[in-house]
Formats: C-alpha cells, structure tokens, sequence
C-alpha cells in the first residue's frame, strides 16, 4: 500500500475520453435502426455495416443535429467545417477493416465542463469531440474454441469527448464523469443509459513528482462513474508503487475488472501512426452553416447549471440540488414551482421529490402529479392541515399514481384537527390524566409540555395541529 505522505508527493493527472451514443433512430451511415437492446443478434444490418465491397455510406443528417447539440452542451460551438477519416485495425466485429471516425478535422474543437466538488468549482477543458461509427460486438463463450459476433451495434453513431488532462484525482474524475452524463442528457443528445452502455469511459492516468507528465496508461470500457473513480484510484496507486520500487510504468491499454477492482494489462498502446489514418474517400466534408447552427441553438433546453443557479435561492443541501438535477423532469417541475408559486412551496416539494421519491421508491420512474396538486398539497401543509409525515404519504401517493391531495388525505383519514373545541376537550382529558407533567409545566418545567403535546397527539390519532394543541395546553394551565 502507498502511504499518504508518498501519494502526496506524486501529482495524478488524467483525462477522460467518453464515447457517447447518440439518440438517432438510425445509424451514422445506413437506414438501419440504431436501438439494438433487444434486437435479436445481426438482424439490425445493412450491406453498409457489413462492409460490402462497392457499398457507400450515407452520412445520418440527425447525427451532425445532435453533435451540434452537444458543442452547445460544453459550453462552446461546432466546427462550421469537418471531416471524416479511416481509421484502421483488423478485428472480427469490424468488417470494413477500419472504423469510419474524425482524426484531422474533428466536429468540436474545444469547450469545457464545469462542476462544483465539495463546495469548490472545478473546471475540465474539452480537448476535443469526434463523431465516429461504433464497432459490433465479439463474444468469446467459455470453454468454446470459437468466438461470435454481432453487427447490431456496428455503425451506431457514436460522439466521443476528449477531456484536457486537467483533472487530478479519482473523485475529480468521477465527478467530470457524471456531470458529462448530464450534459448528454439534459441536451437530448443520448439516452446515456450506463446499463445498456450508452456511455463508456476510458481513462487515461499517470503520476508524475515534477512538472513533467508521467507515461500513462489508458485503462478502457468503464460502465460507471464509481468504477471511474475505482480504476483511477486503482491505477495512481499501482503507478506510484512501480515508480517507489524503482520500476518503469508501461505504456499500454489496461481493462477493468469490476469485481476485484483491479485493472489489467490488455495489450501495448498502439500509436496514432499505427492507424494509417486517411481521409474517407466515400464521404464529403460536414459542412454547417451558421443558419443550421442557429437554429439548433434555439432549441437548447435548460441545461443543469441554469437550475443550480435557479436554486440557490431555496436554502437546500447541495446533495439535494443534485439530487433534484440527477432528473431533469423534477428539476423542471420545481423550477415552475419556484418560478409561479415561490420560494417555500418549491423547496417543500424539492425535498419530497429528493427523500420520498428516491428514498422510498427507487422503482418511481416518472412523477404524476401535476404542479397545481403538488401546490395544492404544499398549501395543505402550510395551513397546518397536514402533519410533514401525512404530507410525505400523500405525495408519494400523488407522485405514483396522481390525484387530488385534499381527497387522498380525507380518504387516509389524515387531515389534522384543527377545531378549537375538539383538540380542547382532548386536551382536558390529558392535563387530568398527567397530573404531575400538568404541575411541572405550571412550574416553568417546559420540557414537560413536549411530553404533553405528544400525549394529545396520540390521544387524536397524529391528527392534532401540534402548534394549537400546545397553545391550549397553555392556555387551560393559565400561563
Ligand atoms: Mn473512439
């Protein structure tokens, strides 16, 4: 193990390069469907995605729309002119014989991604962004001497994004990781489902005691952002302890396993000569004009760090702001709440959506309430018709199933009582049953009025308005 002292004296560098799958309804270059998760294998191809010879690609309009898309997403604006490349390697799931990608004139050229981490603002230039066509799929079933292979996924558009290496720890990277994931979707831009692997990060690190970089090695094919963090963690410790005992770290691409949290060495890095890059022949330039790019601007949605500036104003816990943003439906609904209905209805319900929804009911895909019920209901609490408890029952109800709160809480039997009369004649009976609490509390003894309070509340069921059951409890002692 590396100590503390040691780790210290070694700066981390890393940058990511994340490839992202586009939400077209058809691949990069063929009128093939792009949605391959449960398509049966090779039955979403073409003579394109089976390199055919004589076959030409087409490039997918839909595709450059959303690269654009995503050049607003990181904060800057696409390249008006781009081109493609061959990139060459000989591998069973690519029949080509080279992945159709952007070497020399890449679609993005620059921007950043910005994200806070423990209360501090971090910054992560973007290198670069090329739109590239995906690979098919190889299998190699155990105990087998042959390996499949599935075409579905070859040429599903794929936009990867290559980070500066400006970041400098295994958090920094989980955190750049998760912040590009909301990007992509509050964009439109992927689905960025990690399960179906929307989203895969490789993971370039090295460690350095001087100004000078480190050799790196690029760890791919990471599904999530905890094994981002895990396998940077893992690397700068296992670099560091080469370089501790004299030893040389390699250059090479290592893989990831997610049950030993360990990486291991997959095969030497190839150079970028090593591709014999060239220009694609079959595809003219991407050009966009700045009507096309204008365009697409305007169709910008709100993007996560307009509702972290929205938000600041409602006092909440940061984890809960990001909480709230993980969905970019909640984070819209609350902002409507906030924009119409202000600042204490829309903090009440943010919390609701934060610890009921994702506490309780991890399965609650989509919120059905509407605003004006979630209003309705946020009222109710003001007013001290609901206790924060029954309130909590009732929006998980609302946010499941929708309905009327007023109805849902006379249907629970939990509206408080706040009749005068009644909580009075309650609290009667509890002073004559708790004499001594009665005569501490006359006696400037306050902490008893606590144990009184919660004697009329159960006396009533939890349905007492708490504020004026104490108030009467005074009241009828005569302080
Ligand atoms: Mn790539």
């Amino acid at each position: 193990m590396v100590s503390p002292e040691t780790r210290n004296a070694y700066t981390a560098t890393i940058g990511i390069e994340c490839h992202v799958q586009l939400k077209t309804k058809t691949k990069l270059f063929s009128a093939v469907g792009n949605d391959a998760r449960e398509a049966p294998v090779n039955t979403l191809i073409s003579h394109i995605d089976l390199g055919m010879p004589g076959a030409l690609p087409v490039l997918n309009e839909a595709a450059v729309t959303l690269a654009i898309k995503a050049a607003f997403a990181l904060g800057t604006r696409p390249q008006k002119f781009s081109k493609f490349d061959r990139k060459h390697y000989f591998y069973p799931d690519l029949p080509n014989g080279y992945q159709i990608t952007q070497f020399y004139d890449p679609i993005i050229k620059d921007g950043q991604v910005a994200f806070v981490l423990d209360g501090e603002e971090k910054r992560v230039r973007i290198h670069e962004a090329h739109l590239e066509a995906d690979a098919g799929k190889s299998t190699h079933p155990a105990g087998r001497d042959y390996s499949l292979v599935d075409l579905n996924r070859a040429g599903t558009p794929l936009l990867e994004i290559v980070s500066a290496p400006d970041i400098h720890s295994p958090a920094e990277a989980k955190a750049y990781a998760r912040e590009l994931y909301l990007l992509v979707r509050y964009a439109g831009v992927s689905d960025a489902s990690l399960y179906y692997g929307n989203m895969r990060f490789d993971v370039n690190v090295s460690v350095s005691k001087t100004t000078e970089l480190g050799t790196r090695t690029e760890t791919k094919n990471l599904n999530s952002f905890r094994s981002v963090e895990k396998a940077a963690e893992y690397e700068i410790n296992r670099q560091i302890e080469l370089l501790e005992k004299g030893e040389r770290v390699i250059q090479e691409t290592r893989g990831w396993d997610d049950a030993r949290a360990e990486t291991f060495s997959q095969r030497g890095k190839e150079e970028a000569h090593d591709y014999r890059y060239m220009p694609d022949p079959d595809l003219p330039p991407i050009e966009i004009t700045d009507e096309m790019i204008a365009a697409i601007e305007r169709t910008m949605p709100t993007m996560p760090h307009t509702y972290r500036e929205a938000f600041r104003g409602l006092g909440l816990d940061p984890t809960a702001v990001e909480a709230l943003i993980d969905v970019s439906e909640n984070a819209a609904f609350v902002k409507t709440v906030y924009d119409t209905f202000g600042a204490e209805h829309a903090k009440r319900i943010a919390n609701w959506f934060v610890n009921v929804l994702t506490g309780e009911n991890d399965a609650v895909a989509e919120n059905q309430a509407s605003v004006e019920s979630a209003v309705k209901l946020s009222q109710m609490v003001g007013d001290k018709k609901l206790s924060s408890t029954a309130a909590k029952d009732i929006w998980l109800e609302m946010s499941t199933k929708g309905g009327d709160p007023e109805k849902i809480a006379t249907d629970k039997n939990l509206l408080q009582v706040s009749d005068e009369g009644e909580i009075a004649e309650i609290v009667k009976k509890v002073l004559a049953e708790n004499p001594q609490a009665a005569t501490d509390v006359k006696n400037g003894e306050m902490k008893a009025i606590g144990f009184l309070v919660g004697q009329v509340m159960k006396a009533s069921k939890g349905k007492a308005n708490p504020t004026l059951a104490q108030d009467l409890i005074k009241a009828q002692l005569g302080i």
